[in-house]
C-alpha cells in the first residue's frame, strides 16, 4: 500500500506533487511550538530532507504546546533538535535530517546544503530580522508564523517578487525591543497556525507560481476569524532596497577610522590571498594594480587597497556610515571565495 494514498488523492496533489514533497529540503528556524509542529508535519507528508536549527534544550514550560517533547526529555535536558530527530526518525525513517544545536547565524545558514523553503518558527523579531535580510541577499523564500495571545501571523515572503518582512513591519526595530517580553501563547492557537503555514509550505514546493507573496493572513482562535491584508512593497524599505547594505556585518569586523583623516580600517576574517581577490576583480573587470603586499583599485568610485593581511583601507569617504556601505559591498563580492574556502578545507 502506498504510504503517501490519502494525500496523493487530493487531487492539488497528486502522484507529481507527492515527488515534489519527497525531493523537496526545507529548513526550519526554531523547534518551539509552530518548529516543532511543522517538523512532524512535513516529516509524516514524506519531505525529502529537513534542517532543523535550534540552540535550546527543552524544559518543562515548552510541553504545554511543543509535541514532540516529553518529560524524558526535560530530565536528560536533551537539546531540542535531538529530541526532535529521535522522534521524527520513528514517524519516518525516510526522510534526511540535518541538525544543528546552535543560533542561527549568516555562517551558520551557509552550511546548509541547497535548500526550497525557509519555516520561520522562531519567537522574536531579531532572529526573523537577521532571516529577512539574508533571504533578501540571497534571493531566497520564507514563511513566518508566529503566535501571540489568540492570534496568530503567517506569511509567504519571497522578497525576490515581493515585499519583505521589513516593508510589512516597519516598525521593526521597536518590535526587537520587546523581544524578551514573555508574551503568553492560548495552546490550541499553535497547531491552528502552524497548519496555515505548512498548508502554504506545501503549495509554495508543489506551485510556487500560485502562492501569494503579498497576502498576510490572521487567525484569531477565540474569534474563530480568518482575515487576510495585502502588504505592500516598501520602495523605501530600508532592508529590501538597499541590498549590500542588508546584510549585518560580523561582529568581529567593525571600520576604523584612521585618525585626522578620511581613511577607513577594517580586518577580514578569513581572508583571500590577494591571488584570488585579484582574480575575482579581473572576472568583474575592474582595472588593479598588485604588488606583493597588496592590490589598488576602486570600489563605489573611490581608492580601496586590499592587503595580504585580509587588512582593507579605504580612502576619502566622508563618515563611517558611507564607508561601512562600501566595505558591505566588497565584502558580499568577495564572500563567495571565503565560503568556497571554506567548503573545500
Ligand atoms: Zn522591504
Amino acid at each position: 500500500m502506498e504510504r503517501y494514498d490519502r494525500q496523493i488523492r487530493v487531487h492539488q496533489i497528486g502522484p507529481s506533487g507527492q515527488k515534489r514533497i519527497e525531493q523537496s529540503h526545507v529548513v526550519i528556524i526554531g523547534l518551539g511550538a509552530t518548529g516543532s509542529y511543522a517538523a512532524e508535519q512535513l516529516t509524516r507528508a514524506g519531505i525529502g530532507a529537513l534542517t532543523l536549527i535550534d540552540s535550546d534544550t527543552v524544559s518543562l514550560t515548552n510541553l504545554q504546546r511543543q509535541t514532540l517533547f516529553d518529560e524524558v526529555d526535560v530530565a536528560h535536558e536533551a537539546f531540542k533538535v535531538e529530541a526532535a530527530a529521535e522522534k521524527l526518525g520513528k514517524i519516518n525513517h525516510n526522510v534526511t535530517l540535518n541538525i544543528f544545536p546552535k543560533r542561527f547565524t549568516p555562517e551558520l545558514l551557509a552550511q546548509v546544503p541547497a535548500f526550497d523553503l525557509v519555516l520561520d518558527c522562531t519567537d522574536n523579531f531579531t532572529t526573523r530580522d537577521l532571516l529577512n535580510r539574508l533571504a533578501c541577499n540571497q534571493g531566497f523564500a520564507f514563511i513566518m508564523a508566529s503566535c501571540a495571545g489568540t492570534a496568530g501571523s503567517v506569511m509567504l515572503f519571497d522578497p525576490k517578487n515581493g515585499p519583505c518582512l521589513n516593508c510589512a513591519y516597519p516598525q521593526l526595530k521597536a518590535l526587537q525591543a520587546r523581544d524578551c517580553d514573555t508574551l503568553g501563547v492560548n495552546t490550541a492557537l499553535v497547531p491552528l497556525v502552524s497548519a496555515l503555514q505548512i498548508s502554504l509550505a506545501l503549495k509554495y514546493l508543489i506551485a510556487p507560481a500560485d502562492c501569494a507573496t503579498d497576502m498576510m493572513a490572521i487567525f484569531d482562535n477565540w474569534q474563530l476569524s480568518l482575515q487576510h491584508f495585502k502588504v505592500q512593497k516598501n520602495r523605501h524599505c530600508p532592508t529590501c532596497e538597499n541590498l549590500p547594505a542588508a546584510l549585518p556585518l560580523p561582529r568581529t569586523m567593525q571600520l576604523r577610522s584612521l585618525c585626522g583623516t578620511n581613511t577607513y580600517q577594517v580586518e577580514l576574517d578569513n581572508a583571500p590571498t590577494l591571488d584570488q581577490v585579484a582574480a575575482a576583480l579581473t572576472e568583474a573587470q575592474i582595472p588593479f594594480d598588485q604588488n606583493q603586499a597588496l592590490l589598488r583599485f576602486k570600489w563605489r568610485e573611490r581608492p580601496f587597497s586590499y592587503f595580504k593581511t585580509g587588512q582593507c583601507h579605504l580612502y576619502d569617504w566622508p563618515d563611517t556610515e558611507q564607508a561601512e556601505l562600501c566595505f558591505l559591498d566588497f565584502y558580499h563580492f568577495i564572500k563567495p571565495i571565503q565560503i568556497e574556502e571554506a567548503i573545500t578545507e
